[in-house]
């Protein structure tokens, strides 16, 4: 019998960064939370986070602890997130600078894309798949942040600023943002990868299209599909359907209060 809701252990890569507030949001949300600090720790696990900080770093240390081919072997059946560092960690391709990355993402990300004098701020944000995504604005905090200048392949846009810009994306198991969901009392983000991981740990999300249609996950018997299975298609046809309108038109404001001193992010 598939039980649903049951918990699972979720990691967060605990190189740098902002890993504390993931690791306390996944307990609030009642799963076991993984401080991950070494590779063979991956294969405890049903899903990762990779939080935001600076992700030279997170890119020079997971070379120095052996985590870059474990971590690609990791995404190619297990879900990854990655907030802001993270996202530049998962791309394939980055502007400028030459440090290591995981490339698993087919996209392209401009790092530190707000430049100086807005490089933090906070704007509301549509998200068509997370809990009411379209009528709930969620708060979207930028540090230093990143954007995504080009998607290919099988990754889909999931949200947009009201420039444009795209700051969310999906392909497959793999979600990246720019923004720092775990810095605010907003879990919907954290539940929607949840639920990827959920949907990943049962055996396949194949055709699951919007979230009330659980397929695919009947019949389908516990830890089976963990490991290897290919339902990686994951929410196909979602690109296009987030827009731009709808947003509260925020973006520029430095609304950057609230945040310092929260995190270990480095800015
Ligand atoms: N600017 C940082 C970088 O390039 C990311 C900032 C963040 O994660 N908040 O890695």
């Amino acid at each position: 019998m598939v039980i649903v809701g049951a918990k699972m252990n979720i990691g967060v890569l605990a190189l740098q960064g902002a890993f504390i507030e993931h690791l306390n949001i996944i307990k609030k949300l009642n799963h076991n939370a993984v401080e991950v600090r070494l590779p063979q720790q991956l294969n405890e696990i049903s899903g990762l986070i990779i939080p935001g900080g600076e992700s030279t770093t997170i890119g020079k240390l997971a070379l120095m602890y052996n985590f870059i081919e474990p971590l690609k072997n990791f995404a190619l059946h297990k879900p990854i997130w990655g907030t802001c560092a993270g996202m530049i960690f998962l791309a394939k391709k980055i502007d400028f600078d030459n440090q290591p990355l995981l490339g698993v993402m087919d996209i392209e990300v401009h790092r530190n894309a707000f430049g100086r004098q807005v490089d933090s701020f906070q704007t509301d944000l549509q998200i068509p798949a997370i809990k009411n995504g379209l009528t709930e604005p969620f708060p979207g905090i930028f540090i230093r942040a990143p954007v995504v200048k080009n998607i290919n392949g099988k990754a889909k846009a999931l949200s947009y600023l009201k420039d444009g810009s795209i700051i969310a994306v999906q392909e497959n198991l793999m979600i990246a943002t720019s923004f720092h969901p775990e810095l605010t009392d907003d879990f919907r983000f954290h539940q929607y990868f949840l639920e990827i991981i959920e949907n990943n740990f049962y055996g396949g999300v194949s055709e699951r299209i919007g979230r009330s249609g659980r397929s695919g996950r009947s019949g389908q018997s516990g830890r089976s599909g963990q490991s290897g299975q290919s339902g990686r298609s994951g929410r196909s046809g979602r690109s296009g359907q987030s827009g731009q309108s709808g947003q509260s038109g925020r973006s520029g404001q430095s609304g950057q209060s609230g945040q310092s001193g929260q995190s270990g992010l480095k800015r």
